[in-house]
């Protein structure tokens, strides 16, 4: 199977050229001016921006477990429509990924139904529960591409270094989920103005920079790959920044909420704008948004996080965390921080594809002959309504609903087979 996309303005080297693009089956076979390859199928892209598909290394598929949720069927293809084509699924399934088994059939399942190539997280405990040391090594035989127990944060100190040694020996990055529970209590939103406007529990910035703080001076001692996800306060970028100087191996992702919001959103009581860490305030949006620019955060990943709506419909302090985020991803930032001339589209581009590839050294994330047959096609003058009735994933949770971006995905090639065609959607 040949495709042929032709005179799309095609990201490469981190810019856009005006250029046809030709997938042979699931690898990226040429590019160039005015290619005459025989192709079974030609797609016309004038005018439209031809970019690596995204890769979103920090999403919850609630598979096996919580498919009321969102299952591998229903998350991949929200993914695809979002123009991702690798997601990095977390451990905090039912059962937890911290065995073989449930690594294998994430992988069977993902390969046989999914619309996107899922990657696989071990837990770095056993049930993540922060008592013992997970089978790492057994998990590696399935192809784990990290460890974490997201969600669960490590707590103990001494369990923690032994896990980081152990996980460094198989030099695999652990993700932390920077939380300190005895500081963060039963917090529902930013500790500060707003949780005492609003009368709710706060979860201070502490909590999390305490945290990176400890892991941080574990990487230190022990020369580990240590990832920090979804950070969001201006004193947790500064301890990334000061390691990073040090020449640890310390790297940081980002959501689109931290970029996109702040506390101020929670001021309805709306359960979309729950999530953890919580949305903090704008001192710490903008640290965020400057550290993505300038690379001390590494790239960009969306911690989708579904729930079942009435889940989310209750009173705020019961609602469950977590938001929808591969249908929004990309639109929203585009509006958000390229149309708002904060942002350069292709720093956008670098941080959604090019970045996490680099991470984990996946043969993806760039348009270059030989490597995945991933990419997409964009309108960026393209309306994208998020709706409930849009949305393929299984859970409508978003601080979106009700709004319109542009920069609409039309298609979504991953490994050279279509995975989201805007026109079927209509
Ligand atoms: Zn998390």
């Amino acid at each position: 199977m040949r495709t042929l996309i032709k005179n799309g303005l095609v990201y490469r080297d981190g810019a856009f050229v005006q250029a046809d693009v030709l997938l042979d089956n699931d690898r990226i076979a040429e590019v160039g001016q005015k290619l005459t390859a025989k192709a079974d199928s030609v797609f016309d892209a004038i005018g439209k921006h031809v970019m690596p598909g995204f890769i979103d290394l920090h999403v919850h598929l609630r598979d096996p477990g919580q498919m009321h949720k969102e299952d591998i069927v229903s998350g991949t293809r929200a993914a695809a429509k979002g123009g991702f084509t690798t997601v990095q699924a977390m451990a905090n399934t039912d059962p937890v990924v911290d065995n073989l088994a449930t690594v294998e059939y994430i992988n069977r399942k993902a390969k046989e139904l999914g619309s996107c190539k899922v990657l696989v997280v071990g837990a770095l405990t056993r049930n993540s529960e922060g008592k013992e040391i997970a089978s790492i090594a057994n998990m590696l035989k399935g192809g784990i591409t990290a460890v974490s127990d997201d969600g669960s944060c490590v707590q103990e100190g001494r369990l923690k270094f032994n896990a980081l040694k152990y996980a460094a020996g198989f030099n695999i990055p652990v993700i932390v989920h920077a939380e300190d529970y005895s500081l963060a209590g039963s917090g529902q939103v930013n500790g500060g103005k707003i949780s005492t406007q609003l009368g709710l529990s706060g979860i201070p910035a502490l909590a999390e920079e305490v945290m990176i703080a400890r892991d941080i001076m574990f990487a230190e001692k022990i020369r580990c790959r240590l990832h920090i996800a979804h950070i969001s306060t201006a004193r947790s970028i500064e301890m990334v920044q000061w390691a990073r100087q040090a020449g640890l191996d310390v790297t940081a992702e980002v959501t689109p909420h931290h970029l996109l919001l702040t506390e101020e959103a929670c001021v309805g009581f709306d359960t979309n704008t729950k999530v953890k860490p919580p949305l903090r305030t704008e001192k710490d949006r903008r640290a965020c948004f400057d550290a993505l620019r300038e690379g001390v955060i590494d790239f960009i990943a969306t911690d989708h996080a579904p729930h079942a709506d009435y889940e989310k419909d209750r009173e705020f302090t019961l609602a469950p965390y977590g938001i929808n985020g591969f249908e929004t991803a990309f639109c929203s930032l585009y509006e958000g921080l390229v149309l708002a001339g904060e942002l350069p589209l292709e720093t956008l581009v670098q941080r959604m594809a090019e970045a996490p590839a680099r991470f984990l050294s996946l043969d993806t994330g760039r348009i270059e002959p030989g490597l995945a047959a991933d990419v997409i096609m964009v309108d960026l003058d393209g309306e994208v309504s998020i709706t409930p009735d849009a949305m393929l994933s299984k859970s409508k949770n978003t601080p979106f609903l009700g709004r319109s971006f542009k920069g609409r995905v039309l298609k979504t090639w991953c490994d050279g087979r279509i995975t989201w065609d805007a026109d079927d959607a209509e």
